[in-house]
């Protein structure tokens, strides 16, 4: 059923008004969204503004937030589901924003019954049902396609949350094969891994290389910043992530470097 309820819901006509002018603006600068058609524009917009209605964005560690700050989390909230729809971002309601990178405490006893704890400081966190936590400085840090995209990243682990653990298998459509995607991501993250393992300087963030999950959510990001580096590195795998977000942004991005970005290949 929840396929049919998600197309029932998907239906632009029933949304809010897109996103006004005066904060789509700035939005429409950013290296990322440059590319997008006049009919992708309308739906981002109608998007963000239906995120900024359905979710509750709140403030922690002294962040300020305004209209603009808001605008640009729905908006690259979004993205990844701008060839699918808002029923991909059912289940939870609050976003929750710190100013900068924030420490969570963690601990774990080891196999000898010894305590560990140590402190991670994250830039963004997604709660299984639970809120999406951001880093402004970090949000503010992506969309420039230079790779990094906290916001996808978190917004990669939602959608894999969908169907179960954040283990980098999210709900497949119909016209796609779960043996397939598998057996391309398997042998990808593999091969990461060994690339690193061996040393290797990798252009995609060595991060990847942590869990499944953390690869899907990494190449995500790569996929809408960067989308020649995973076209190049892992061909299979860009295949399989156009046919999940429904989008080519390797299509319509101008030829890295993009203007506005950093390059970051080491020189030749
Ligand atoms: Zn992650």
């Amino acid at each position: 059923m929840l396929p049919f309820f998600r197309r029932l819901f998907a239906r632009p006509a029933a949304g809010p008004p897109p996103l006004a002018d005066r904060l789509w603006a700035p939005l429409a600068e950013l290296p990322i969204l440059v590319g997008l058609d006049a009919a992708e524009t309308l739906k981002l917009r109608q998007l963000a503004a239906r995120f900024l209605t359905d979710k509750l964005i709140e403030p922690a560690g002294g962040m300020v937030l305004d209209d603009g700050i808001r605008a640009r989390i729905a908006a690259l909230c979004c993205l990844p589901i701008l060839g699918l729809d808002d029923g991909w971002y059912a289940g939870w309601r609050t976003v929750i924003v710190y100013p900068g990178a924030f420490v969570r405490p963690r601990s774990q006893f080891d196999a000898i019954g010894v305590m560990h704890e140590w402190e991670d400081i994250l830039g963004g966190e997604a709660w299984e049902q639970g809120p999406l936590v951001l880093s402004w400085a970090d949000v503010e840090a992506s969309g420039l396609c230079e790779g990094y995209n906290v916001a996808i990243h978190e917004m990669a682990h939602k959608l894999d949350l969908l169907n179960g653990p954040p283990d980098g298998f999210p709900p497949l459509h119909r016209d796609m094969k779960r043996r397939e995607w598998s057996a391309v991501f398997s042998q990808a993250y593999q091969d990461f891994n060994a690339r690193l393992d061996a040393g290797e300087d990798t252009a995609l963030d060595p991060y990847a290389a942590q869990e499944p999950g953390e690869f899907f959510a990494v190449l995500s990001e790569y996929f809408f910043e960067w989308p020649e580096l995973v076209m190049l590195e892992y061909p299979e795998v860009y295949q399989q992530l156009a046919r999940f977000y429904r989008q080519d942004p390797a299509a319509r991005l101008p030829p890295y470097p993009h203007p506005g970005a950093e390059p970051v290949l080491p020189a030749p």
